[in-house]
């Protein structure tokens, strides 16, 4: 057999044509996005007053598993991919372990992570839809630099609202976004009606959520002509643009006669994850292989490990449709001394089901300080100096391969390693100085939160 080189690199016919949409191969579906005033099951005409209307199309769609890729999106997909599937010998070498791991590496491009794989899409429909802005949300940053992106090659307008404590914290972030042409406003604001009465219930110290972000960007959306909203994860149609993530994965894997028993990705709204196991789930469906998936996500934001499995709004304000996920509330603020990202309140809905489902077979969640000590050691043995998000996969990658080498096994390990933190140096400046801490929400204010969630049925 041909050795794996360190970097596998497919030419670009590579590039799917296809994205494949896990939702049509799952037997039991994920349940339906609700209008929180009628609680009725959520049609393409009720999407389509905040979202893109293809997109809305894609958002409900149950029934094909392949959706073909516009040749338009394939252009502007060939400058920066298929994303390199590393095999990461010297981490392998270093650990000691028998354990074969790759990762699929998605911080090539500048937005620096998997982000533009679904801004792309989402920029071109509105343009083909003749929509002339979008408004959208952005925590770290790295979503709205994607979408900036990508607007700025399809000539759209976009104003984002950027979540307040990392507007304060990533001023970068904002330049590089404004570079690209968007309006960048923190949040909350008192461009909105939603973001003053959050100012007023909140005071006006607040670093914001991402909960906040999205209730003022929806009403931005739906309340200024030939606008619409756009969201970089949670959704299932952004699971379903990401699915290219592992597609790549699994034609670069293909080529050397491997296939993964154990799947790790991080999670935030489980966009990269779902994108990354979409096609080997839909193996693990259709009984073909039976791979391990684990989850990770931090302990200060645990909606798998510790959330309830139930309705929730998918914004603070409450006027996005409901969604049945795993949530610890959409009030629930995650401690302003997290900077690991994955702050999301909630999970897509495909996540949870799968999980709910025990198709995902583990979530795990680790503390921050845990997250950096294996970032920092990956960085040193990889030479790739990983987003805080991504160091997620990364430790767990790490201490599946340490088990392995504890069991003598040769698992094959694949996780995806989804962006670059260049612009989490202060995060990793208080790593450095010892300054880092870890919060974990207690029992009793996850109780206080779930005792706000929607009652449904
Ligand atoms: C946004 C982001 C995540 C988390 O989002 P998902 O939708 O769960 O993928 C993870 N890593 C990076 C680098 C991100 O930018």
């Amino acid at each position: 057999m041909k050795k794996v080189p360190y970097r596998i690199n497919l030419t670009e016919e590579y590039i799917p044509k296809q994205w494949y949409n896990i939702s049509a191969d799952m037997i039991d579906k994920a349940p339906p996005l609700l209008i929180p005033n009628t609680r009725k099951p959520a049609t393409i005409d009720d999407l389509s007053q905040v979202f893109c209307r293809e997109l809305s199309r894609q958002e409900l769609d149950n029934e094909n598993a392949y959706i073909d890729i516009p040749e338009e999106i394939r252009d502007y997909y060939r400058t920066c991919r298929p994303a390199p599937l590393m095999r990461a010998y010297a981490l392998e070498k270093a650990l000691c372990t028998p354990a074969k791991i790759y990762y699929k590496f998605e911080g090539n491009n500048t937005s620096g992570s998997h982000k533009l794989n679904s801004a792309i899409p989402q920029a071109y429909y509105a343009k083909q839809e003749g929509l002339k802005n979008l408004t959208t949300e952005t925590g770290a940053g790295q979503w709205g630099t994607a979408l900036s992106m990508a607007c700025a090659h399809f000539g759209i307008d976009l104003t984002v609202y950027m979540v307040k404590g990392s507007y304060n914290q990533k001023p970068q972030r904002r330049t590089v976004m404004q570079v690209f042409g968007a309006n960048v406003i923190p949040s909350p604001s008192n461009k909105t009606n939603s973001g003053k009465a959050m100012l007023e219930k909140l005071g006006k110290d607040t670093t914001g959520s991402l909960g906040c972000a999205i209730t003022e960007a929806v009403e931005h959306a739906v309340s200024h002509e030939n606008t619409r909203y756009v969201l970089g994860s949670v959704l299932n149609q952004v699971l379903l643009h990401q699915s290219i993530i592992g597609l790549e994965s699994k034609a670069a894997m293909e080529l050397y006669d491997e296939y993964p028993d154990i799947i790790i990705g991080c999670v935030g709204g489980g966009s990269s994850y779902g994108g990354l196991i979409a096609p080997f789930m839909g193996d693990k469906i259709k009984k073909t292989h039976n791979p391990y998936f684990i989850a990770v996500e931090p302990k200060s934001c645990p909606s798998l490990s510790r959330g309830k499995y139930s309705y929730d709004y998918c914004d603070v304000g409450q006027i996005t449709p409901l969604a049945k996920m795993y949530t610890v509330g959409s009030d629930f603020i995650p401690s302003p001394d997290h900077a690991g990202g994955l702050r999301y309140h909630g999970m897509s809905p495909i996540i949870s089901k799968l999980y709910d489902d025990k198709l995902i077979d583990e979530a795990r969640a680790i503390e921050q300080t845990g997250i950096f000590d294996a970032a920092v050691e990956f960085a040193r043995i990889e030479g790739i100096l990983p987003a805080p998000e991504s160091s997620h996969a990364i430790k767990v990658a790490m201490d599946e391969a340490v088990k392995c080498r504890e069991t003598n096994e040769a698992k094959t390990i694949l996780f995806v390693l989804t962006g670059t933190g260049y612009f989490d140096m202060s995060a990793y400046g208080a790593y450095m100085d010892k300054k880092m801490t870890d919060y974990i929400p207690t029992n009793e204010e996850l109780k206080n939160s779930f005792e706000k969630l929607p009652e449904v049925e």
